[in-house]
């Protein structure tokens, strides 16, 4: 047998890649990993963690407004520094890369920093050095997608967005997806004026058809929403604004354009080809049930394979490859169950079927529907609704789809995500009892279905 320089060798140290390294390692393998940007990947540096703590930042707006209704003297809003921001969120984020590096040191992972490349056999080529691997593992993310129209050379992405050193007075966010919402609904608290243009009838691909109408009706209070339309050219006027084309005919000016059009797997310059690994249409690495690619010993997991694009689902994929190479075996995620929050104004979250899946699988299908006032916004007077939605099988009575848009709706979720797993009945919902007084307590409390 050939005795290769490492048992594995992990290109890409993001979520999927860092936890398959070192769950390879905690399993006795001898692992290397190759990262040519940042440790931690798109979540830790350009994702996730930065977006979520401007989400905390712009929501200090509302905060701010909504404390006159509880006796705080009005004041005018105090001035919003974004460069305070950016630096201590990069103060944070070094932290957070300094953690990685640790623990993948502490398991006794051998960290290129640098870009690593497939040479065919078990060979990668990193940095200078060719080195073999018994098993190799393609975890290299996702990068943004930005359609190729005159003008891109103006676009900022997800990635730049992060380091803009100040709030622009305008712009245009393309794109009505998850990103596109979430930065939308930041810039706007933030002083921002904004305008989002979406492709399709509907913002938010994917999501249950009335979250999908929630969330458009609760940016349209913050930004214009322009939906059925897109930006077809981009010239600049003078150093301060942009013209947006559009294909309607219409024209948007604005200092700023920011695409979140979507995220194409990050496999251009891989050496697939040499290797003989075979792709998707969209440049996805095609796996079997077991991420092994069409090469044996050619494995990949996270956004390059194109399946659910979050964090939670990489690290569970990693995870479950490292334990089916070097240990017990593990099955990998439950796709059908993949719990997802956007961090919209209010937030918004999901565990399950839409109404239109479970209607398109199931017979019968009851529906809870309730649309209320948060109470904190009885004193508040801020005009915002909290949506929650219960999609049932009738026949078996089992949750189908929780789903919701309000104040901690991520947080509230995670618990469903739980109950959804283990299979809960409505019933079952119905004789929890309640936490009085919250929000989340009207999930156990919804009898009459539509
Ligand atoms: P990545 O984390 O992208 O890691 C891939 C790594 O590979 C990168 O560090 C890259 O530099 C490196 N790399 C690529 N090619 C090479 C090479 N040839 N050699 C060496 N290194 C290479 N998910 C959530 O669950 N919740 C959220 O709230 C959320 N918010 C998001 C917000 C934004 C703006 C974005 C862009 C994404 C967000 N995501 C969120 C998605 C999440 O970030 C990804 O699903 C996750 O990072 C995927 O992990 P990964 O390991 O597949 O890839």
């Amino acid at each position: 047998m050939t005795e290769h320089d490492y048992d594995l060798f992990v290109i890409g140290a993001g979520s999927g890649g860092v936890r398959a390294a070192r769950t390879a390692a905690g399993l006795g393998a001898r692992v290397a990993i190759a990262e040519e940007r940042y440790l931690g990947g798109t979540c830790v540096n350009v994702g996730c963690v930065p977006k979520k703590l401007y989400s905390y930042a712009a929501h200090f707006r509302h905060d701010f407004e909504d404390s006159a209704g509880y006796g705080w003297e009005a004041q005018p809003l105090p001035p919003f520094d974004l460069q305070a921001l950016v630096a201590n969120k990069n103060r944070e984020i070094s932290r957070l890369n300094g953690i990685y590096a640790s623990l993948l040191e502490d398991h006794g992972v051998t960290v290129y920093r640098e870009r690593a490349r497939l040479a065919g056999d078990s060979r990668v080529n990193v940095g200078r050095d060719t080195v073999t691997a018994r098993h190799i593992l393609i975890a290299t993310g996702g990068w943004p997608f930005v359609p190729d129209i005159p003008g891109r050379e103006h676009a900022v992405t997800s990635n730049e967005f992060f380091f803009l050193d100040r709030v622009p007075d305008s712009i245009v966010i393309a794109g009505g997806g998850y990103i596109g919402v979430e930065l939308g609904g930041i810039l706007a608290l933030l002083g921002c004026r904004v305008t989002l243009i979406q492709r399709r009838n509907y913002l938010l691909p994917g999501f249950d058809a009335d979250l999908r109408d929630e969330i458009e009706k609760a940016m349209s209070r913050y930004a214009t929403v322009i939906l059925e339309d897109q930006i077809e050219r981009i010239d600049r006027l003078d150093s301060a604004i942009l013209k947006m084309s559009l294909r309607s005919g219409g024209a948007l000016e604005a200092e700023q354009v920011l695409f979140a059009t979507g995220r194409r797997p990050n496999t251009a310059d891989l050496g697939l080809d040499v290797a003989g690994v075979a792709t998707a249409e969209s440049g996805a690495v095609i796996v079997d049930d077991h991420f092994m690619s069409s090469v044996p010993g050619i494995h990949a997991v996270g956004d390059v394979i194109d399946r659910t694009a979050l964090t939670p689902v990489a690290l569970s994929e990693g995870q479950a490859l490292a334990r089916q190479l070097f240990g017990p075996g593990d099955q990998g995620p439950d796709y059908s169950l993949v719990p997802a929050a956007v961090f919209s104004q209010p937030p918004l979250a999901t565990v399950g079927q839409t109404e239109e899946q479970a209607r398109e699988r199931y017979d019968n299908v009851t529906v809870y529907r309730t649309r209320f006032t948060h109470m904190r916004h009885s004193l508040s007077g801020r005009d915002e609704k909290v949506f929650m939605k219960l999609v049932v099988d009738s026949e078996s009575d089992r949750v189908l789809g929780v789903h919701m848009q309000g104040p901690d709706a991520p947080e509230i979720m995670q618990g469903f995500a739980v109950a959804l797993q283990a299979g809960a009945t409505k019933a079952q919902f119905d004789a929890t009892i309640g936490i009085h007084p919250t929000a989340a307590e009207e999930f156990v409390t919804m009898r009459t279905p539509d």
